[in-house]
């Protein structure tokens, strides 16, 4: 396949699955014109991996929508000063659009063939500015921290205490949780001071964040329960 065919492939996922959506940041546009997503698939998925839809890398997990991974950048509101911790790398595609809108990235994966695919596909594109651990993400990383914002990529059943100790003052967390109800939704938690305040965005579908046993250390919390601050939708 030719890198021209690729590049159109592109320019009409943008177009038709993220700006006639709604997401319309120049800058989340920019770099997801510029990102030649499938590299990150690690297999020869031709244009299909341009398509309106998740993409499954293996190990049981995909690469997220399009639409999803512009809407959440969009909501992250990156001017390119910014620190940001993502747990899920996953492909590492998300990560390289944030390591074009972000100062740094640090991210972390569970799985340590997807962590090592990734790094891999990440220096061989010269996105330097990434750091990549094969871990469980429920503690972060707090050497690179704190963090501006943190994005989850997979949805949590309960938000790690540990991921909002590593936000800066007015930083915020960004992604899917898993409702009371069993349904997901997007929230941004907010660190004030010593307090988080929880916006709620829209619902969404992503594979759930997995709870290592053998890692565990840090507790959870509950993104119902002991935040102060208001709600939306
Ligand atoms: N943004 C990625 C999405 C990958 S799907 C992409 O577009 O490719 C979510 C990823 O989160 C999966 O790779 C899964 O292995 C990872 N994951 C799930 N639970 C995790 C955890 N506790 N810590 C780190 N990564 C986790």
């Amino acid at each position: 396949m030719r890198w021209k065919q690729y590049k159109i492939a592109r320019e009409r996922m943008v177009r038709e699955h993220v700006y006639n959506r709604g997401v319309r940041d120049p800058r989340v546009l920019e770099a997801m014109l510029r990102v030649p997503r499938h590299v990150f698939i690690g297999r020869d998925a031709g244009v299909e991996a341009y398509a309106d839809h998740s993409y499954p890398i293996g190990f049981q997990q995909t690469m997220s929508q399009p639409y999803m991974v512009a809407y959440l950048t969009e909501e992250l509101r990156l001017s390119g000063e910014e620190k940001v911790l993502e747990i899920g790398t996953g492909s590492g595609y998300h990560t390289a659009i944030l390591s074009a809108l972000a100062q740094r990235v640090a991210t972390v994966e569970r799985v340590p063939q997807l962590a090592e695919r990734a790094k891999t596909v990440l220096r061989d594109l010269l996105f330097t500015n990434v750091d990549v651990k094969n871990d469980d993400g429920w503690n972060g990383w707090p050497e690179h921290g704190p963090y501006d914002r943190v994005l989850l990529t997979a949805a949590a059943q309960q938000v790690p205490r540990a991921l909002l100790a590593q936000l800066s003052d007015s930083g915020f967390l960004l992604g899917p949780v898993v409702r009371q109800d069993g349904k997901q939704e997007i929230v941004r938690l907010i660190r004030r001071g010593g307090k988080v305040e929880i916006e709620r965005l829209i619902e969404c579908s992503f594979v759930p964040m997995v709870r290592d046993e053998k890692r565990r250390s840090a507790p959870a919390s509950n993104p119902e329960a002991g935040l102060a601050g208001s709600s939306r939708s």
